[in-house]
């Protein structure tokens, strides 16, 4: 059985490091397609390419190359994750995911990072959209608030300096975004378990998450036992 860990959720909610950890437990792939609309976003504004340029952008997508090595997204043969939280590319990026285009050549990708692949992938759309038959959908949420201290307690330790009420304000606003967009808007699958981490630490929502895999699979493995 192939083993595929769908998380979806808000900004903040958690999902890469719980997605982090879970695939060094279950000795699987992490892809964190959040980060490749960013890689979009850096190169986008690199270029100069305004989100309007669909063409020019396709263009772009086209020439890049992806692939996750260490949990990181190797882009074009270089390690750019360090330039990726940076907060001008989190204030451009839902502009540029919510392009259809690019969209449909991001999910084609990580379809097929999927299928060569166990996989625990994290993002807005990929119970939804990505990875419809996930044997495990988990929607991840969080208090703006909480989600907001996350996010500037990171960047902070990253040496950036950060104001609490520019980034809740931010969060805020991404969700709007992801959330009201009209190709593949975040929205928690039918079938995913939601789990409210506010007030919960990592390790317990780890702890969850872990148990209802282990307990599913186990359920699995004796049904086929018994057969
Ligand atoms: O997960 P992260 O916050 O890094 O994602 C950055 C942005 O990329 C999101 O706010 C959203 O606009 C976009 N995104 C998306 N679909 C995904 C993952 C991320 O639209 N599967």
């Amino acid at each position: 059985m192939k083993l595929t860990i769908a998380i979806d959720g808000p900004a903040g909610a958690g999902k890469s490091t719980i997605a982090k950890i879970l695939a060094k437990n279950f000795n699987i792939m992490y892809i964190n397609t959040g980060s490749m609309y960013r890689a979009i976003t850096l190169k986008a504004l690199e270029q100069n390419i305004p989100s309007g340029e669909i063409e020019e952008l396709c263009r772009l997508t086209d020439s890049l190359d992806m692939y996750f090595q260490n949990d990181r997204l190797i882009l074009n043969g270089e390690d750019i994750n360090d330039k990726l939280s940076l907060p001008e590319i989190s204030s451009k990026v839902s502009h540029y995911a919510s392009i259809p285009e690019i969209r449909v050549r991001l999910v084609k990708l990580q379809r097929e990072m999927a299928s060569k692949f166990d996989v625990v992938m994290d993002g807005r759309d990929i119970g939804t959209v990505v990875l419809k038959d996930a044997a495990f959908k988990f929607f991840l949420t969080a208090s703006p608030e909480e989600r907001a201290q996350r996010r500037f307690d990171e960047l902070k330790r990253k040496g950036l300096d950060v104001n609490y009420e520019e980034i809740l304000k931010e969060i805020i606003r991404r969700d709007f975004l992801d959330s009201n967009r009209e190709v593949d808007p975040l929205r928690k699958a039918e079938d995913a378990i939601e789990i409210d981490t506010t007030g919960l630490n990592i390790n317990e929502v780890v702890n969850k998450m872990s148990s209802y895999i282990n307990k599913t699979l186990e359920n699995i493995f004796m049904g086929d036992i018994n057969e």
